[in-house]
């Protein structure tokens, strides 16, 4: 019987890795722009991180967690998102003693149990970053400014960045009194998951994508507006900082990130075009977290962009990822003294960084010519048995289609001359 790949997952073939090899690439390029290292963490952790760590009242926690429990009766959990992570990593390996700031980016798979559907996967991938141990406003711009840039390197000039805060602890006790006076005559047309949140994680009401609730929370009390003096502070440079660096945005009161250990900015970008999935990258800044996974108090912000939804939103938009070129060099063979020279040349022109293949399927000459063309090579060689004791081959042009004879012995010169 035919085994398919598990529901939700999907095989990224050779016409479209080399997509995902540009966007890698140039998240890279940008992330070392603005002075980011990379780290790699595990794939899988102990559970109880992603519980601590992104919270037990969300619903990556409740419902979407791939775990189980491995042969020594340890309870593990596929990574359903990169920062806890990360933030393990920061506090085990004390990289805290450093220098600060420490600028993180990664680039992983995430799994979540899901509805698969267009930009939902069970494994999906990620780009993030995480900077730990600053606490100025400034990082908070920086972070989205780099976010920003990576999207306009990739051809997005449209997608629009949605800024909030969510202010402190210390505010947001008081915010959450207001909010649940608002919503207690409500309380029993919201939805069974806003119940639950009504005592643990209030805030996280906001977020529902229920109708019913959408409609109960429209003229609920924002955070925004009952932010305390040093929250207003810190937002307003954050506004500043993107105004200084060109950065445009909105402030969208709705943005939450309903977790106690989540502070002030967070942030969202939106793309208009895939429908029910428009967020391609939501982040902000978390100044309890590292704390509460015990580590020292230091501050954390970071964001999370979903590659999929990413190449998604390219292919909406009609933006073409340059295509990898073929090879640069076939070699057509005709006889077996032609055959084995061949490898010798394959050798030579690798080890001068020059990309070549020779048939391996033992096709007639002719056959040979249309691999060539199929594989998109831009010269061909052509090798006959009586030729190499003459040390010559002809070399052909295969856009022009014009033919040279060349010196066997001169080959890689010559190519270097032409490529
Ligand atoms: P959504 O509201 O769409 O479920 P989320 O709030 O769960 O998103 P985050 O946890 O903030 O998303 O993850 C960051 C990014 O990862 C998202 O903006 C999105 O681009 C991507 N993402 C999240 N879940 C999935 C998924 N199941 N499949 C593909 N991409 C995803
Ligand atoms: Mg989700």
């Amino acid at each position: 019987m035919e085994i398919k790949a598990p529901r939700g997952t999907k095989d990224v073939l050779p016409v479209d890795s080399y997509k995902w090899i540009y966007v890698e690439n140039l998240f890279r390029k940008v992330c070392n722009l603005f002075g980011y290292e990379e780290i790699r963490t595990p794939i899988f952790e102990h559970t109880e991180l992603f519980k601590r760590g992104v919270g037990e009242t969300t619903d990556i926690v409740q419902k979407e967690m791939y775990s189980f429990q491995d042969n020594g009766g340890r309870e593990i959990t596929l990574k359903p998102e990169g920062t806890a992570g990360a933030v393990r990593a920061f506090i085990e390996n004390k990289l805290y003693a450093n220098t600060q700031p420490t600028k993180l980016y990664y680039i992983t798979p995430c799994f979540r149990y899901e509805r698969p559907q267009a930009g939902r996967l069970r494994q999906f991938h990620q780009f993030g970053v995480e900077v730990f141990g600053s606490e100025s406003p400034s990082i908070d711009s920086e972070v989205m400014a780099l976010a920003m840039e990576f999207f306009k390197r990739v051809g997005l000039q449209k997608l629009e960045l949605r800024i909030n805060s969510i202010g402190c602890p210390s505010c947001r006790r008081e915010y959450n009194k207001k909010l649940k006076e608002y919503l207690s005559e409500k309380l029993d047309k919201l939805c069974k998951t806003c119940q639950d949140r009504y005592e643990r994680n209030p805030l996280r009401i906001l977020d529902c994508k229920n109708e019913t609730c959408k409609l109960e929370i429209e003229n609920a009390p924002l955070m925004i507006d009952n932010i305390c003096d040093d929250c207003k502070e810190h937002f307003e440079k954050v506004k500043n900082y993107l105004d200084s660096m060109g950065v445009e945005y909105t402030v969208d009161p709705k943005i939450v990130r309903g977790l106690d250990y989540y502070t002030k900015t967070a942030f969202e970008i939106i793309s208009n075009d895939i429908g029910a999935q428009s967020t391609v990258c939501g982040g902000g800044r978390y100044d309890g977290l590292v704390e509460e996974l015990g580590g020292p108090k230091i501050s954390g912000i970071g964001f999370g962009m979903g590659i999929e939804r990413l190449l998604l939103t390219l292919e909406n938009n009609n933006i073409q990822i340059p295509k990898k070129d073929g090879i640069d060099i076939f070699i057509v063979t005709i006889g077996q003294k032609a055959e084995n020279e061949s490898f010798k040349i394959l050798k030579k022109l690798r080890e001068n960084n020059i990309s070549c293949d020779k048939d391996h399927i033992g096709r007639s000459v002719k056959a040979q010519f249309k691999y060539s063309n199929k594989v998109n090579a831009k010269f061909t060689i052509v090798l006959g048995d009586d030729e190499i004791d003459k040390d010559v081959a002809s070399l052909k042009n295969m856009e022009t289609s014009e033919q040279i004879e060349i010196k066997l012995s001169e080959i890689v010169d010559v190519l270097k001359n032409r490529l």
